[in-house]
């Protein structure tokens, strides 16, 4: 008898046989394949999710291969499409799922069709912006989505379900590009982005084996989701409960700034 390649996992009560199936499955959008989205779109490939849609502008550089899991200097020197670089490394890590590149930025005018018919979305950008935009289309089509950030030695990771806590209600302004620090301007360890990465693909699994419902929101109790942060340099784990804000543009009156002004971004 030939043993299932996910043998290791499906021996696990979390995930079993059935899981594993569900996993088949599954749909996931990967927005940026740079640090974070390598290293979870890789996770997910070799756990068996049927299909991956790969988002991202860039080509592979050679100061990417620092902490981008998935690329070689090979594809640094021929300047490859991080999309197609991620797509034909994943295909030879698992034939057996879907793949299909997108080489293109997210803005306001693609993204709710970049974003259509997935079951999950995950934040692998490196800017508000983004994040933001991400934040209002997952919300539109109702779709649930895993905000990621880093910074030098610190992860931070946030589920986000539809009819939950946003990651508006966490940061109600968008900031202004360049007034915030960001990896640029302040850099970051591969190791910080791949515990992020790694805490993100861990999390998209057990949301597309317990498909999220809209949670009844009670009278006097909000939905709330929890913020995990680590710490890698000296080491540590903080989790902060978010609350849904009722009056949150997005979440709570469904005002779709960026989606809505093509002139934004
Ligand atoms: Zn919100």
């Amino acid at each position: 008898m030939i043993e299932s390649r996910y043998i290791r996992q499906e021996i696990m009560p979390q995930i079993g046989e059935s899981g594993q199936a569900l996993l088949a499955q599954a749909q996931v959008a990967i927005v940026g394949l740079g640090a974070l989205g390598s290293v979870s779109s890789e996770i997910l490939a070799r756990s068996g999710v049927g299909y991956l849609r790969l988002i991202d502008r860039d080509v592979v550089e050679l100061s990417n291969l620092q902490r981008c899991a998935l690329y070689t200097e090979e594809d640094a020197n021929a300047a490859t499409s991080k999309a197609l670089a991620a797509r034909d490394h994943l295909k030879s890590i698992n034939s057996t799922i879907y793949t299909e590149p997108q080489v293109c930025e997210v803005n306001s005018s693609n993204v709710l069709k970049l974003l259509s018919g997935v079951d999950l979305i995950l934040d692998g950008s490196d800017n508000f912006e983004v994040r933001a935009l991400i934040n209002e289309a997952a919300n539109k089509l109702g779709i649930p989505w895993i905000y990621t950030g880093v910074l030098g030695a610190l992860s931070m990771v946030m589920p986000i379900l539809p009819g939950g806590p946003c990651l508006r209600c966490l940061s109600p302004t968008v900031p202004e590009p360049g007034s915030y620090p960001t990896c640029t301007t302040n850099g970051v360890l591969p190791s910080t982005t791949r515990i992020a990465a790694t805490l993100q693909a861990t999390q998209a699994l057990k949301l597309l084996l317990n498909k999220p419902k809209l949670p009844s929101i009670p009278l006097k109790e909000l939905p709330t989701t929890t913020l995990y942060q680590i710490e890698v340099w000296e080491p540590e784990f903080e989790m902060v409960t978010v609350e849904k804000n009722p009056a949150c543009a997005v979440c709570g009156l469904h005002h779709y700034e960026l989606l809505e002004n093509h002139d934004l971004l």
